[in-house]
């Protein structure tokens, strides 16, 4: 496993981040917006989801936004397929399209983005996972919806995991080690438990079917990072976001 880079940052010269093996994909545009963009939260009006952050995360990618979708976010486990534009798709934590047309947004801040790609199709999975949500095995639904919306065979799928919080940055109680499973869980100095989602997250997709080599990183701590939004680190509602689409 990749060791997680702290407050290191990969060159960028547009303030957006990108998993290099997905980088490579020519089917598949993706990034991961840095504060240099500014934070990606949610603007007042819910019924219009592009602020100036969103449209200039666009703009770095040369995305067009019209048929925009963008996840809600509850920490659940449940997926939904968008084939149009769909504004905010309330009560899921994973889209999945293989339409070019319709983006796929979410923000974060400490929780994981999980993108999952079928380069034969080509179809696209966008995955919001915190705690709950890897407990609740998110990413392995989202493999499972591509699987059934798409005929996509997980052997054959890419799949990046974007900057989170790392195992020495989150410490957790019992009440939340108890959904993991030992191997991710280590003690911590507190006598608590330091918690390796990103771990359990490969572990998911791997039992979900990807291949070990097809399972990418972008190894950065958010909580350790200056040039990412975090909870732990500074709890005052900023977010970055993944962006990722189809061409
Ligand atoms: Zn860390």
């Amino acid at each position: 496993m990749a060791a997680t880079v702290a407050g290191t940052l990969p060159p960028s010269t547009d303030g957006v981040l990108a998993i290099p093996a997905l980088a490579r994909e020519r089917r598949l545009v993706h990034g991961f917006s840095t504060v240099a963009l500014g934070s990606m939260r949610a603007g007042p009006a819910a019924s219009s989801p592009l602020t100036p952050s969103r449209k200039a995360l666009a703009a770095a990618l040369d995305l067009q936004t019209e048929g925009l979708a963008v996840l809600g976010a509850v920490h659940g486990a449940r997926v939904e397929r968008v084939d149009e534009a769909a504004g905010r798709v309330e009560g899921c934590d994973g889209l999945v399209t293989d339409r070019s047309a319709v983006p796929l947004f979410a923000t974060f801040a400490d929780c994981y983005p999980v993108l999952l790609f079928d380069p034969g199709r080509p179809a696209l999975a966008l995955v919001h996972a915190g705690w709950r949500g890897a407990a609740a095995g998110v990413a392995a639904e989202a493999v499972a919806t591509l699987v059934r919306e798409y005929g996509s065979r997980p052997a054959d799928m890419e799949a990046g995991l974007g900057p989170g919080i790392c195992a020495r940055c989150y410490e957790v109680g019992e009440e939340v080690a108890s959904h993991f499973p030992p191997e991710c869980l280590q003690p911590s100095p507190g006598g608590r438990f330091l918690l390796d989602i990103r771990a359990h997250l490969r572990g998911q997709l791997s039992e979900a079917g990807l291949l070990a080599g097809h399972i990418h990183d972008l190894p950065i701590c958010t909580r350790e990072t200056p040039e990412l939004p975090s909870h732990r680190r500074s709890p005052d509602g900023s977010r970055f976001a993944c962006l990722a689409a189809l061409r």
